[in-house]
């Protein structure tokens, strides 16, 4: 068992450099033609990939 606090991004995938980030995006992008943003959580502190305009 762990004790790990449920983080707001638990099913989001992370990755740990931005570059790994947008190269997935990049992918994502071909695939569903949709942009996708790369941000730094603040939560787990790795980065996520965000289909939401700001
Ligand atoms: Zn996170």
């Amino acid at each position: 068992m762990t004790d790990e606090p449920a983080l707001p991004c638990a099913d989001k995938l992370a990755f740990d450099t931005p570059e790994a980030a947008e190269a997935t995006g990049t992918v994502s992008e071909w695939r569903y033609g949709s942009k996708l943003k790369v941000y730094r959580c603040r939560y787990c502190h790795l980065y996520h990939l965000s289909s939401n305009p700001e």
